[in-house]
């Protein structure tokens, strides 16, 4: 019987949100500590794959609503607007797409029903392997259970010692949510993401409602013409002409930052893990960073069933991360293989995206965690 045990728990996103609940259900009394003043998602829209909402589903977080756009395919384009790859999805793969301020809320809500205490302002600066979480004026909390769910600076993982390397990429991206609606798009648009390609300049299309459109501009380090905020939409309007009626919509951006690719010497030590972005923070080229994020919190919770004594817990956490860790790695591996096509001519990326797509086991390959059965969600 789980009952007795204890979880501290340092960040609450969305991984740490997920872990929290899921322990929870299963009978843990457990505190997050989050540093905001109030729990908050940074960026704009987020998509959610099969295995994302599969976890939602058995976590019981509603985030989806009738509003919340379905995409059936992703859409490659090239700097002439021509169609590189078609893009579709296979009918049992879903992908949706909403803000993250939602999906923060329906795991909040999930969270707060199962119990879970939420205390924000309180920065989490270090841990040790005995589940303790360390705070300033030499504040120590101690669990049977500590988690470091600290996003890509994660203080957990440092002060563990865990961390291998934390690299920033020299792609990034500015965003935004403007008004819209799916017909934006175009006739040839609805139902679809689409991604646009011009020199090593990208522009992401993501209806998320009927009312909201999410953009993602995509450039490098030294484009310093497109990273300028507020955005040169001239300059991104030379970029993508077809594009103009959604440009001249950007208001409010979140400004260029480049992307994170954590590695890690193991996922915890003794009685602390890392999940999520502390873990394995990837770039967004493949929507998967929050998935696995939460994959792998429900998976915790669910390595630790049954566990009568507390110190059965790392060698738990052993086969936790056994299991759990080679597909978020591979998400991780072929997210940074995809950027790299952005550093292509177009005409070669054109060569090599229309190539490489219409190969069925390179999109198995991208598709594989969509495809996969969390841990937790049943078959
Ligand atoms: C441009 C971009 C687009 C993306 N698009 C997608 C997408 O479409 N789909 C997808 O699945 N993923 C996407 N991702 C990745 C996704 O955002 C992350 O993988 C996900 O947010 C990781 O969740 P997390 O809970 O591990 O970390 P975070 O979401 O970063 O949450 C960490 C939490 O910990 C808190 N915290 C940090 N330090 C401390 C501390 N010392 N003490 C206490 N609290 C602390 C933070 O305030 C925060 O609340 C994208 C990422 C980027 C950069």
């Amino acid at each position: 019987m789980s009952g007795k045990f204890k979880a501290i728990i340092a960040g609450g996103g969305f991984g740490g949100l997920t872990a929290a609940t899921a322990l929870a259900q299963r009978g843990w009394s457990v505190t997050i500590y989050e540093r905001q003043p109030e729990l908050r998602a940074a960026g704009a829209g987020i998509y959610i794959w099969e295995n994302g909402l599969r976890i939602l589903d058995a976590i019981g977080a509603n985030v989806v609503t009738p509003d919340s756009f379905r995409g059936l395919a992703m859409e490659q384009r090239g700097y002439d607007d021509g169609v590189l790859d078609v893009g579709d999805f296979p009918p049992s793969v879903r992908l949706i797409t909403v803000t993250r301020k939602d999906l923060l809320a329906g795991l909040r809500a999930a969270a707060q029903k199962a119990g879970v205490d939420i205390r924000t302002s309180s920065e989490v600066i270090g841990a040790g392997a005995d589940g303790d979480l360390h705070f300033t004026g030499a504040h120590i909390e101690k669990a049977d259970l500590a988690i470091g769910a600290d996003g890509v600076w994660s203080a957990v993982r440092r002060s563990l010692g865990l961390e291998l390397f934390h690299q920033q990429t020299d792609e990034g991206a500015l965003r935004t949510i403007i008004p819209g609606t799916p017909e934006d798009l175009g006739p040839d648009g609805q139902d679809k993401y689409i991604e646009c390609w011009s020199g090593k300049r990208r522009f992401l299309i993501t209806p998320l409602n009927d009312r909201e459109i999410y953009l993602a501009l995509t450039c490098q380090k030294t484009d310093l013409a497109a990273k300028k905020s507020p955005l040169d939409k001239e300059s991104w309007k030379a970029s993508f002409p077809r594009w103009t009626h959604l440009i001249d919509r950007t208001d409010q951006m979140l400004p260029w930052a480049p992307y994170s690719i954590v590695k890690v010497r193991s996922w915890s030590a003794g009685r602390t893990a890392i999940i999520g972005d502390a873990a394995h923070a990837q770039p967004p080229n493949l929507g998967q960073g929050g998935g696995m994020a939460m994959q792998s919190a429900l998976a915790l919770a669910v390595h630790l069933e049954g566990i009568t004594d507390r110190r059965d817990i790392p060698d738990r956490l052993a086969i936790w991360e056994e299991k759990e860790r080679p597909l978020a790695e591979h998400c991780q591996r072929w997210s940074c293989l995809y950027g790299e096509v952005s550093t292509l001519p177009d005409s070669m990326r054109a060569k090599v995206l229309t190539n490489a797509m219409a190969d069925n086991w390179i999109r198995g390959e991208f598709l594989r965690a969509a495809r996969s059965i969390p841990t937790g969600t049943g078959a």
